[in-house]
């Protein structure tokens, strides 16, 4: 498997750092609001990643993070803390607003069949982690504290900034005027606040600083290790966590241990609107429910990022996405006609485009060039439909758009018998000529969610995409 190492800025072989098993911490959400489907976009792709790996035969480990304090508004230490800032808005308490909106997450994950992670972890959870990194730090000479706050010194790890190819003597004249006078130069952070811009701030612990909480940076590097060891395969975020988030992370972790931390950094790209980056601080976003408010389905969300590589933009539009709804749609009536029977071992053509995929989605996760193989397949008659089936289940095990669960056309096995019986009612008010009764009971059925195809063999429900 070859995967884009944003470190080296190139494609590279794919070497675990263990044979048995492959570390991988993706930055999860930070729970102040609902994740937006730019947010989403990134998880589809940490899930498309963590699916081809165990294609690929690796035994996988994901750790992500719940990021439930310490995150401000600014990257740069400066603002408020989001959780405390939608917890006074909307007049809940921070433990409330974290709950409501992790189930909210959870709730669109498993909407857009992401597989939960191994370990889901939440900051507030593993304070004593962080405290004893910083203290591991301040052993090394690594900190210093200024206006009650534990500050990290960036001069004190030469290849800060490597991730990002920060330049830091340009960075260093050209930098804005700096909020935060306490620091001694402009990139360092903070490890731990007590020094809080907000007495009243509900979510703080004892330290051997002070009572206070985590700067937004240290819990990843603390989880991370914690659940993977301090020397692991992947990294994941957005591309937005490059200069900032994954480059304060990255110091704290080897100024800690003095060894490399991780191995490989991949980065989804953003999903854009006609205005620009969708983000939360805007305020102006889509959520997945809203889409399904809109008629849609979460995996035709789904469909419409993988359509997309994940290392380029992806414009969303109401127009894109309708697209990408009717070409599942297409997809999922293709694999119904298929029939029920999946074939044992399939034969060296459904083998072929099999193989075609796997070259594709183990090139650092060429989706799209993988689902116009899937198309392909699908639409060539010399490959027996069960051999069709098989191969088409084969590639959603890195798809994931859920192709094992569609039933075969006319199988009524699955139906409930409410709705075959109102099958066989409207047929016999047809038989009658009752035409009033028919439509009467078509409406009913239709308001189940299914749709009445006549077939040689007599009338089948069709579940509605
Ligand atoms: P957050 O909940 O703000 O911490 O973000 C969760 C994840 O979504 C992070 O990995 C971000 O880098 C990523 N992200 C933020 N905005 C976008 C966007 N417009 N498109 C894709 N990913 C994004
Ligand atoms: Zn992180």
């Amino acid at each position: 498997m070859r995967i884009y190492n944003t470190m080296s800025r190139s494609v590279e072989d794919f070497k675990p750092v263990s044979d048995e098993m492959v570390g991988m911490y993706t930055c999860g959400p930070t729970v102040y609001n609902y994740a937006h489907i730019g947010n989403l976009r990134t998880f589809i792709f940490e899930d498309v990643l963590k699916r081809t790996l165990r294609h690929a035969g690796y035994k996988v480990k994901h750790v992500m993070n719940i990021t439930d304090v310490g995150h401000l508004t600014g990257d740069g230490d400066e603002g408020e803390d989001k959780m405390e800032k939608s917890a006074r808005e909307s007049g809940k308490s921070v433990w409330d607003i974290a709950k409501f909106y992790t189930d909210a997450f959870f709730r669109d994950e498993e909407a857009l069949n992401i597989i939960r992670p191994d370990v889901v972890c939440e900051a507030t959870k593993h304070i004593d982690q962080m405290i004893a990194l910083i203290k591991r730090l301040e052993e090394g000479g690594h900190t210093y504290i200024a206006g009650g706050n534990v500050y990290f010194s960036i001069d004190t790890f030469p290849q800060y900034g490597s991730l990002a190819k920060l330049k830091l003597e340009e960075l260093k004249s050209g930098a804005r005027i700096e909020v935060d006078s306490n620091k001694r130069n402009p990139k360092d952070f903070v490890l731990w606040f007590t020094n809080s811009k907000f007495g009243n701030q509900a979510m703080m612990w004892d330290s051997p600083w002070g009572r206070g909480y985590p700067g937004w940076h240290i819990e990843c590097s603390a989880m991370s290790m914690y659940y993977l060891g301090e020397q692991f395969d992947i990294h994941c975020g957005g591309i937005d966590a490059i200069p900032v988030h994954h480059t304060n992370e990255i110091a704290q972790s080897e100024a800690a241990t003095g060894k490399q931390w991780v191995k490989y950094w991949m980065h989804g790209e953003f999903l854009i609107t006609e205005k620009g980056k969708m983000s939360k601080s805007s305020g102006e976003f889509l959520t997945l429910p809203v889409l399904e408010s809109k008629g849609f389905n979460a995996l035709d969300y789904r469909y419409f990022c993988l359509g997309a590589h994940y290392r380029t933009q992806l414009q969303f539009s109401i127009e894109g996405l309708t697209g990408a709804a009717n070409a599942r749609k297409g997809l999922v009536e293709r694999i119904a006609r298929l029939g029920g029977t999946v074939s044992a071992k399939p034969g060296d053509a459904a083998r072929a485009y099999m193989d075609e995929f796997d070259g594709f989605v183990f090139d650092d996760l060429a989706t799209p060039k993988a689902m116009s193989v899937l198309w392909n397949m699908l639409k060539d008659e010399n490959v027996s439909p069960a051999d069709r089936l098989y191969a088409a289940r084969y590639m959603d095990r890195v798809l994931g758009l859920k192709l094992d669960q569609i039933r075969p056309e006319g199988d009524s096995s699955e139906f409930p018998p409410e709705l075959m019986e109102l099958i066989e009612a409207r047929t016999k008010a047809k038989k009658e000529k009752n035409w009033a009764e028919a439509d009467a009971i078509r409406a009913r059925i239709e308001e189940m969610g299914y749709s009445v195809k006549d077939t040689p063999q007599g009338p089948v429900p069709v579940k509605k995409v």
